[in-house]
């Protein structure tokens, strides 16, 4: 079972991460969590070089490729071994953030960012993908420290971004759960415990 979860910057993805993971243990189920874009030593390596300020002016489609080239390595180093081994991998961002971020945040569209993500996963999708959704301006103000490139840019990039994800959860809700992100950590932990639940008994 493959697993994912989304949402804005400062939408609590780690928080909930943290319950999810320590929930699937308790249940005595062997869990892989991991993270994008990281994951790996190569994948990790790439992502100091996406979050580097002094970078900027990246290049879009550079910028795309940056996160497909971690992501390949991401899956087929770390993802599908987990998966094959029968493990219930967690994974903090994946496909729809480049999706989100590139297609609809830098504009470079779904189509050329969906064709590229199923290049690099070799069309590895999510089984459930958890999307926590929060207003643009909440999420901005949640974030701790603020600094890294990505989180320079203006509202309008992040609007944009938000927009993605919303148009995603409606164009594959069986796969995208949508979850309201502004109540308590605790509430949106419920939400999610409850669609998990479901999903393990069938
Ligand atoms: O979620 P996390 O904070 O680890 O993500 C690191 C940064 O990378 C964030 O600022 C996020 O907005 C950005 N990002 C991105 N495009 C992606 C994935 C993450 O711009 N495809
Ligand atoms: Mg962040």
């Amino acid at each position: 079972l493959f697993i994912t979860l989304e949402g804005p910057d400062g939408s609590g993805k780690t928080t909930q991460m943290d319950r999810l993971e320590e929930y699937l243990h308790r249940r005595g189920l062997a869990v892989e969590r991991t993270r994008e874009p990281g994951g790996t030593l190569l994948s990790e390596a790439i992502r100091r070089l996406l979050l580097e300020p002094s970078y900027s002016p990246v290049d879009a489609r550079a910028e795309l490729f940056l996160y497909a080239a971690a992501r390949a390595q991401h899956v087929a180093e770390r993802i599908r071994p987990a998966l094959a081994a029968g493990k219930i991998v967690l994974c903090d961002r994946f496909s729809d953030s480049t999706l989100a971020y590139q297609g609809y945040g830098r504009q470079l569209g779904a189509e050329l960012v969906e064709r590229l993500n199923d290049l690099a996963t070799g069309n590895l999708r999510p089984d459930i993908t958890f999307l926590i959704d929060v207003p643009v301006a909440i999420g901005l103000g949640r974030r701790s420290g603020g600094s890294d490139r990505l989180e320079q840019e203006d509202l309008e990039f992040h609007r944009r971004v938000r927009q993605g994800y919303l148009d995603l959860a409606r164009r594959e809700p069986r796969r995208v759960h949508l979850i309201d992100g502004t109540p308590s950590p605790d509430v949106v932990w419920e939400e999610i415990k409850g669609i998990l639940d479901a999903r393990l008994e069938r």
